[in-house]
């Protein structure tokens, strides 16, 4: 995607501090952090949103997954957890439209979602 800012961190074009890289997951630090780790994993196949997960792009959504339990050791907040979110569309205020999931820990989050 040509003026998508994620496949541009993917390709190296703008900068992003990696937390995380595989063949096709990468994960870097959030610019706008929530909380004490706020770090952002995403496919590197350009994936609109989750309403666009189909059975082309299933396996770089699935590897994202499978990347996840790693991230959060080497970050730390395996033991106590962390949460995975990933926002969709304009009700959840989704603003980068190349799915992402936000990794949030570091601290007791509230019981509340909205
Ligand atoms: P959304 O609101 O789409 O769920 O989340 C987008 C996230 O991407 C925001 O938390 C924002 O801080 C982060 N973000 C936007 N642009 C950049 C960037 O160029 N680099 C990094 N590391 N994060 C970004
Ligand atoms: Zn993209």
């Amino acid at each position: 995607m040509n003026d998508c800012i994620f496949c541009k961190i993917v390709a190296g074009e703008i900068p992003s501090k990696k937390v995380y890289e595989d063949e096709k997951v990468l994960a870097f630090y959030d610019l706008n952090p929530q909380a004490p780790v706020h770090v952002l994993v995403i496919p590197k196949k350009h994936v609109t949103s989750a309403l666009d997960v189909n059975e082309d792009n299933a396996s770089d959504v699935a590897a994202v997954f499978s990347a996840v339990p790693k991230i959060a050791e080497s970050l730390g907040v395996a033991a106590d957890g962390f949460r995975l979110i990933t926002n969709t569309g304009r009700h959840a205020c989704q603003s980068v439209k190349h799915m992402h999931f936000h990794l949030i820990g570091g601290v007791q989050l509230s019981e509340n979602i909205l």
